[in-house]
């Protein structure tokens, strides 16, 4: 397995923690790999669940959570999206009939 400078370009050893002429840190590769392929886990997806159901809530919490928990505040933001896109979407069909229940199912 041949690694480069990510900066330089030069090729490395793999036992090199520092480019050699330019002095970049190495960075290990499946951890490298592993940081950019970061798939949601089940903690993620389940605040995107909650934010579906709770999307005031989800709302909330997305800008409470957006500095120090950016990945959990971008999928309870998403699914708060669209909890209240499809909210809105089977909320006209019952309007007329379910007035004040929609209204409040809006939000709750
Ligand atoms: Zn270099």
């Amino acid at each position: 397995m041949a690694n480069y400078c990510r900066k330089c370009g030069q090729p490395l050893e793999e036992d090199y923690k520092v480019c050699p002429i330019c002095g970049t840190k190495v960075y290990d590769e499946y951890q490298t790999n592993h940081a950019v392929n970061d798939m949601p886990d089940q903690y993620e997806l389940l605040w995107g669940v909650l934010g579906f159901f709770f999307p005031l809530v989800g709302l909330i919490l997305y800008l409470l959570w957006q500095e120090q928990k950016p990945l959990v505040a971008k999928y309870i933001g998403l699914g708060a999206l669209i909890g209240f896109g499809s909210r809105v979407i089977f909320g006209f069909a019952g309007f007329t009939l379910f007035f004040p229940f929609r209204i409040f199912g809006l939000f709750f």
